[in-house]
């Protein structure tokens, strides 16, 4: 609107014409998702989180980032020679020769690493001692899916559904969603496909869903709650997602579940919906696994409750780690209390396991944890059996399970799980990966 008033053009990443690597304060999760692959060499923001939802975006799509440098801004001049390095969190301005020589060596190096383990593609993700862990990739947009099929993924394990509808400026009718879900069943059958219902809120907008401008939006009109609030919505979505079950193997999954009586108001609604469709004579599949994203403290420590009545459960360790620790996944100035190894976290991630043992139904885990190299052993240890990664991860995550046993992981888990700090945490995991996989964690 200020552009418009002020009569100036304003530019999104979609109007870059030469490939460019992007400094800016902040970037929308929605633009992320639509920018121009091939324009974009990287980007470095002042703003936001390692899971904040544009440094998702950027992950899944395979582009070199950095979020959180506070300076980058002000360093940055118009087409200046710079360089971004995601695997140590540095943007460099003006490099000195040598510096920049040195980072095209780590690009090479990466690379071919990366041709070495797409090799990998159709071998399965089992432990040296037969345990068998099935990997899957997250998805956010129907762009991806080659990406997925490309780097051996077992299907999806969320789909984040709330970007297909962020994408554009009206509402998605059933049809356009049938479509797009039917599209991704069929792509990756036999593989499942888990459908996370509409999950806006929080950093993820669209004007015309007419969410309300909350001051804690991380704790306010979010995920299941919002569809809980406008059934029509959630209504059309769940009707599109039921016509696709008959295409492949699609499970159901919601979002920032509280407790019992959230999860059964959707799936009494998921109900009348597969009988109006039903009524309709539309073919769907006979049964659809519905299951409970585990995002929050009160999920956690109601798991007993949840696990009875779902069919799976699936760790969302972004949100949880936000709201156990009670630090905002997308703010900066805090980012280093943000610690997937806190010992609470690993306590959370251990409770919920047991629950699913006990009643047996699988635990899955899909938050950017599960695709951090540095923790796939500890976590396989920790029982955790299927894992959703950023699909460009599946092939080191998988070198890496394939390479370890559950005995040996097991041990790992029960270490860390005795220690009292997350710097103790993180000391044993470092030094056992690196011993373990030089190659991957060289100093
Ligand atoms: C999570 O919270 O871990 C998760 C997978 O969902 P999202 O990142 O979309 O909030
Ligand atoms: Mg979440």
């Amino acid at each position: 609107m200020l552009a418009h008033l002020g009569g100036v053009r304003s530019y999104t990443l979609s109007d870059l014409r030469v490939p460019s690597l992007i400094v800016a304060s902040d970037i929308p999760p929605s633009e992320m998702a639509l920018a121009p692959r091939d324009k974009i060499l990287g980007f470095a923001t002042d703003l936001g989180g390692r899971t904040s939802h544009t440094a998702i975006m950027a992950r899944a799509r395979g582009i070199p980032a950095v979020v959180g440098l506070k300076q980058a801004m002000r360093a940055a001049r118009e087409g200046a020679v710079a360089l971004v390095d995601g695997t140590r969190g540095v943007a460099i301005f003006d490099p000195e020769p040598e510096v920049l020589q040195e980072h095209l060596r780590k690009q090479r190096h990466y690379q071919e690493l990366a041709a070495n383990l797409a090799a990998l593609k159709d071998q399965a993700c089992v432990t040296l001692d037969g345990r068998r862990v099935h990997l899957g990739a997250n998805l956010e947009v129907p762009e991806e899916l080659p990406s997925l099929l490309e780097n051996g993924a077992e299907g999806v394990g969320l789909y984040r559904t709330e970007f297909f509808y962020l994408s554009r400026a009206t509402l998605p009718t059933e049809e356009a969603q049938y479509n797009a879900y039917r599209t991704i069943a069929e792509a990756m059958a036999p593989h499942p496909v888990v459908i996370r219902t509409l999950d806006v809120g929080g950093d993820k907008f669209a004007s015309y869903l007419g969410t309300p401008i909350e001051r804690n939006p991380f704790l306010g009109m979010r995920g299941l709650r919002f569809s809980l609030k406008r059934e029509d919505i959630f209504r059309t979505q769940l009707r599109a997602i039921l016509r696709a079950t008959a295409h492949g193997q699609v499970k159901v999954m919601f979002p920032m579940v509280v407790g019992l009586e959230d999860f059964r108001r959707a799936r009494a609604i998921v109900e009348q919906v597969r009988q109006d469709l039903r009524r309709e004579k539309v073919a769907m599949a006979e049964r659809v696994p519905l299951g409970v994203m585990v995002e929050t403290p009160a999920a956690v420590f109601a798991i007993d409750l949840l696990a009875s009545e779902s069919d799976f459960v699936s760790i969302g360790t972004n949100d949880l780690i936000q709201y156990a620790l009670a630090v905002d996944r997308g703010n900066e100035a805090i980012a280093e209390v943000y610690e997937p190894l806190h010992p609470a976290v690993l306590r959370a991630v251990r409770a919920v396991v047991e629950a699913g043992q006990r009643r047996p139904i699988p635990v899955g885990i899909c938050g950017e944890m599960a695709g951090e190299p540095l923790y796939a052993v500890l976590l396989l240890g920790l029982g955790l059996t299927d894992f959703s990664v950023s699909p460009f991860l599946v092939p080191e995550i998988k070198t890496i399970l394939r390479a370890s046993t559950y005995a040996e992981a097991s041990g790992l888990a029960e270490r860390c799980l005795a220690l009292p700090t997350p710097a103790e945490v993180r000391a044993v995991v470092t030094e056992y990966m690196s011993r373990r996989f030089p190659q991957h964690f060289a100093a």
